[in-house]
């Protein structure tokens, strides 16, 4: 990876919006950031005020909140104000219901109207907000549900009936079931109730260490751990949304994450509406051509997505987007797993901008590191800690933590504790939780290196770095080289023990449409990645795989691949998605 390779930030299409990255950092203070919510009377915090009640009140409520588009394709708009209405019905249907402030509201739904409106309504209620992945099966709900003691559930009919009905009565705590369509026995259909209900209601005043949100993480190391967020993280979607992606009231904003997943709450719902943008969701699932159109005709001027479809919009070719414009377009955004250079570049050339890496994760609430919206990019890396953030590179041993100071020195990621969107516990798992602090520092898990000029640079996560004949590898590293392969889609890299170099590297990889998985393409990957990398870095073996194993958030289960090549227990797959030979 060419860590000297630079995108300019005055090649980037964007209007000066922000600070720039120096001056925000000697300005910025997380009380300032508090200060400039709206607040409740009396001073009370409610993260639904902020996102809806306050546009009401600043006489904002005829702009669009949401543009909702169908499968069919056919668009709903939703005003803040008419959002501001759908959220106090909802909420005084959880209060007729006697679901009381605290109360665990869960949804399991794909990216439907009701989903917003459940999310906030369930807010201004008082109440916990805790989103399920709607393709999960029964075990993984009731798991999750067991954790939070969940209280009341809303979903769809058929979603009910093929993975809820099942285990209702292994679930003692869930006394309410709401259906958005159908029926079934045991549940409300929402919409008799809500027609019923005043639009009226006095969002509940939050305390700002009240828990809001509980967050499930993707469990691509092993068993998932419930997050808890407080009211007071809004103060972080705030700031973050204008650092990290430069939104802006003005702005058209498409965030494409699934809304079972910390990014489809935080910068899917909450820092996005709390600025004031007009959000677009589409219930289909991914499919390029309609992405490329939905980007073109809504006029998207923040696009923010993810490494795996960066990757399948790369995997459908350069000739899909030729014809469309996107002259809206103004900031791109990715998180979830690392960027590929590749990605970065294509995007570049694709859209005449970079896509603007950033890392963080369910724990932290927030976006930490990112390519600062006026910041030159560096294709590959994550970008600089955010303003209010302190990061570190650290020497962990089991009794000490020692920061390493020195360009590229390879170490684990860490957080000086104390942004808003902190978790403030992982739920009923004290030991767990406590385990992720040492020295001050919050231990990510994740190993990275920061180059001189204070970048970063994921390397891997800890459980999936490579030791081989005295060489430490990042797969992110071996899999990007891959991946300049023109034949190669997606790639993974995991090491397996061998009794001369320690472990070796292996690579699984999916091919782009029209490359056949046969020896002298194997070969020719194989060639390639030891020029790039040097023969003790570059995979040892190649494996061809329809696609490689993923969790519901598009993270690919690398300890899936090696725990099945070890014929060790494949542990917590409850999250687990696309997975062909
Ligand atoms: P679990 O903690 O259950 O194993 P998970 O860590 O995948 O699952 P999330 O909180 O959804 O759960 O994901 C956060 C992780 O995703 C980070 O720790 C990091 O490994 C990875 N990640 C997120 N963004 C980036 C990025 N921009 N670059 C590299 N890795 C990233
Ligand atoms: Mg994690």
């Amino acid at each position: 990876m060419d860590k000297n390779k630079i995108i300019k930030s005055e090649n980037i299409r964007r209007s000066a919006n922000l600070p720039d990255y120096e001056t925000a950092l000697a300005t910025f203070s997380w009380s300032a950031a508090h200060d400039v919510l709206d607040f409740m009377p009396g001073g009370a915090l409610n993260i639904a005020h902020e996102a809806i009640d306050k546009h009401l009140i600043l006489g904002q409520g005829e702009k669009i909140a949401l543009r909702w588009i169908a499968k069919t394709g056919e668009r709903t708009e939703f005003t803040y104000e008419e959002l501001a209405h759908l959220t106090n019905k909802f909420a005084n249907v959880l209060q007729a219901q006697g679901i009381k402030k605290g109360d665990r509201v869960y949804s399991l739904l794909g990216r439907k109207p009701e989903l917003f409106i459940a999310a906030l309504g369930t807010l201004k209620a008082g109440c916990v907000f805790c989103p399920l992945f709607s393709a999960f099966g029964p075990e993984p709900i009731k798991a999750r549900m067991e954790i939070g003691g969940a209280n009341a559930l809303i979903t769809s009919a058929s979603l009910y009936r093929r993975k809820v009905k099942g285990i209702r009565a292994e679930l003692p705590s869930l006394r309410n079931v709401f259906l958005i369509d159908g029926e079934a026995e045991g549940t409300n259909l929402l919409t008799d109730l809500m027609d019923t209900a005043s639009d009226e209601f006095s969002t509940v005043p939050m305390k700002p260490e009240d828990m809001a949100l509980l967050h499930f993480t993707s469990g691509t190391t092993g068993r998932p751990k419930g997050v808890v967020h407080v009211h007071e993280a809004v103060v972080a979607h705030h700031v973050t949304g204008r650092f990290a992606l430069d939104l802006r009231p003005t702005d058209t904003y498409w965030c494409t994450a699934d809304p079972g997943w910390v990014t489809g709450t935080s910068y899917g719902i909450i820092a996005p509406l709390v600025i004031g943008v007009t959000m677009i969701v589409d219930e289909a699932d991914f499919d390029p051509a309609r992405w490329y159109s939905i980007l073109e005709t809504e006029g998207v001027n923040v696009w923010y997505t993810a490494p795996t479809a960066i990757r399948m919009l790369m995997k459908a070719g350069r000739d899909m987007p030729t014809g469309h414009e996107f002259p809206h377009l103004r900031f791109m955004a990715s998180v979830g797993e690392p960027l590929n250079p590749e990605a970065v570049v294509w995007g570049n050339e694709v859209f005449g901008q970079p896509f603007h890496d950033n890392w963080w994760q369910t724990e932290t609430g927030g976006i930490m590191i990112a390519n600062y919206a006026s910041m030159d990019v560096k294709p590959g890396s994550m970008g600089k800690p955010l303003p209010g953030i302190t990061a570190g590179i650290l020497n962990v041993t089991p009794t000490d933590v020692q920061e390493l100071t020195e360009p590229l020195a390879i170490g684990e990621l860490a957080l000086r504790p104390g942004w808003p969107s902190m978790m403030r516990a992982y739920l009923h798992e004290e030991a767990r939780y406590n385990k992720c602090f040492r020295g001050g520092w919050y231990l990510s898990g994740d190993l990275a290196m920061r180059d001189s000029d204070g970048y970063y640079w994921f390397v891997g996560r800890s459980d999936d770095v490579i030791k081989s004949a005295g060489h430490l590898i990042g797969p992110f590293e071996v899999e990007s080289a891959l991946l300049e392969h023109p034949a190669v889609a997606e790639v993974a890299v995991v090491g397996l023990p061998d009794e001369t170099a320690g472990e070796i590297v292996k690579a699984y990889v999916a091919l782009k449409p029209g490359y056949q998985a046969k020896d002298g393409l194997r070969l020719d990957l194989l060639g390639h990645a030891r020029k790039r990398l040097g023969p003790a870095v570059a995979p040892k073996e190649i494996v061809f795989r329809k696609n490689l194993p993923k969790t519901r958030s598009g993270k690919i289960m690398r300890r899936l691949l090696k725990a099945r090549e070890l014929g060790l227990p494949e542990g917590d797959i409850s999250t687990l998605e696309s997975d062909e030979q």
